[in-house]
């Protein structure tokens, strides 16, 4: 797991979009993107003409900040994408999207995707019945995620589920805050996407 500052804010002035790195802060006027919304750095305000290359690079950095990973684990995302059938930008968009801890996140059982990931290894889910603490392990059409039952009175996934309705659950995904379960209904679609990236430009990145 890469290792992310506390200073995150930068990454979401860097990437000129809001990635919700962290949690309820995301969505108050404190947000420093909302308030600075151009890069970080003494030539932040300055109109700068971007390479081809660079544009691919922020693209990548730009979804590998807002899943949380890091660059050999999103490495290793590309090559499967690149080996699976489907187009590689939108497969390596569903294998992203369909991590646990992702989708813990989008289910709103946790304020960002950095504390979905502590509390999945924490051991707090479980995954078709099973104890799941790896953050990575992609979830497939049917599984059901459950908070375990002396989880469900931990503070952080109380206030999570208290404050998701400041987010939409995403479409593929079934939410039973009261029985503190979710349903994969179904793959995600590249439209289930929110995260505004350029796909092609990240296959373009590594195909260099
Ligand atoms: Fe910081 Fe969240 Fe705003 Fe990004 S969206 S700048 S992480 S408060």
């Amino acid at each position: 797991m890469s290792c992310i500052p506390n200073s995150v804010c930068k990454f979401c002035r860097r990437e000129n979009v809001k990635l919700f790195l962290k949690g309820e802060r995301c969505f108050t006027d404190k947000c420093s993107f909302e308030r600075r919304p151009y890069p970080p750095g003494q030539h932040g305000q300055s109109r700068l003409k971007f390479s081809e290359f660079a544009l691919q690079l922020r693209e990548k950095q730009k979804a590998k900040r807002y899943y949380g990973i890091g660059e050999r684990q999103f490495q290793n995302y590309f090559a499967e994408a690149d080996r699976r059938r489907g187009v590689t930008g939108t497969e390596l968009l569903g294998l992203l999207e369909t991590r646990l801890d992702n989708v813990i996140y989008s289910l709103g059982f946790a304020t960002s995707r950095r504390e979905a990931r502590q509390l999945v290894k924490h051991n707090h889910f479980t995954l078709n019945g099973h104890k799941a603490n790896i953050p990575s392990l992609n979830v497939e059409k049917g599984d059901v995620i459950e908070v375990r039952e002396k989880s469900r009175t931990l503070a952080k996934i109380m206030a999570s589920v208290e404050s998701v309705k400041k987010r939409e659950i995403p479409g593929w995904l079934e939410a039973d805050h009261g029985a503190f379960k979710g349903v994969v209904k179904d793959v995600p679609a590249r439209e289930n996407v929110t995260l505004p990236v350029e796909e092609n430009m990240i296959v373009e990145y590594y195909s260099r």
